[in-house]
């Protein structure tokens, strides 16, 4: 049985990844599906989400990584996945997710929405308010999967606002780091 986990992983979290990897548990096959999300400004283009992602998870032999700019309903069909796996934090989050699958069931209806609800110690996480963190220069290894930790001080360190490199961290900036293409965006707009 095939799972998509589609989102914005804007970046990939702790969380995105307990759900990965209890989703890779489940199922035969996971894919991760990044979308670009119109409604919503990225810090990091698809192709950096893509290489995080894909960074974050070398240790999972049944996940793939993929992006895709349409419907999910539409790359479930070409994949003929017949999950999609999503995951919940609070009654915040239910109200959105219930109607987006509801709504890809009236588009395929042989399509379920699995919801995995979230590991306690990842309630409150977001890729939202890991930005917001590191915009100040606030600790965020804790938060993010490592091969993702460095993109995100070197992409905030660019901006004035944003964290200062430890000494450890500029040992780490070697040539071979992924080019980061982030777009920070001013405090209080983080998306
Ligand atoms: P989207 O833009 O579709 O909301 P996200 O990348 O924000 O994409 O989230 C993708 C999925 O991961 C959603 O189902 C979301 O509820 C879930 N998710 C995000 N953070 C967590 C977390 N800390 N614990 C569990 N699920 C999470």
């Amino acid at each position: 049985m095939i799972a998509l986990y589609p989102g914005s992983f804007d970046p990939i979290t702790r969380g995105h990844l307990d759900i990965i990897e209890r989703g890779c548990r489940l199922f035969d096959q996971v894919v991760v599906v990044v979308f670009q999300n119109s409604s919503k400004k990225p810090l990091f283009p698809v192709t950096q989400r893509l290489d995080q992602i894909r960074r974050s998870t070398t240790h999972l032999p049944n996940l793939e990584v993929d992006s895709f700019d349409g419907l999910t309903v539409t790359y479930a069909q070409i994949r003929q996945a017949t999950v999609l796996l999503r995951g919940l934090r609070a009654i915040s989050d239910f109200e959105f997710e219930l109607q987006m699958a509801h709504t890809n069931k009236t588009l395929a209806t042989d399509l379920e929405t699995v919801f995995l609800a979230t590991s306690t110690e990842y309630s409150f996480l977001s890729s939202s308010v890991v930005k917001e963190i590191a915009r100040f220069g606030g600790p965020i290894d804790h938060l993010v999967p490592p091969a993702v930790v460095l993109d995100i001080r070197k992409c905030y360190a660019k901006n004035p606002i944003g964290s200062a490199l430890t000494a450890e961290d500029s040992v780490r900036l070697t040539p071979e780091a992924p080019p980061t293409g982030c777009r920070p965006m001013p405090p209080g707009s983080a998306g």
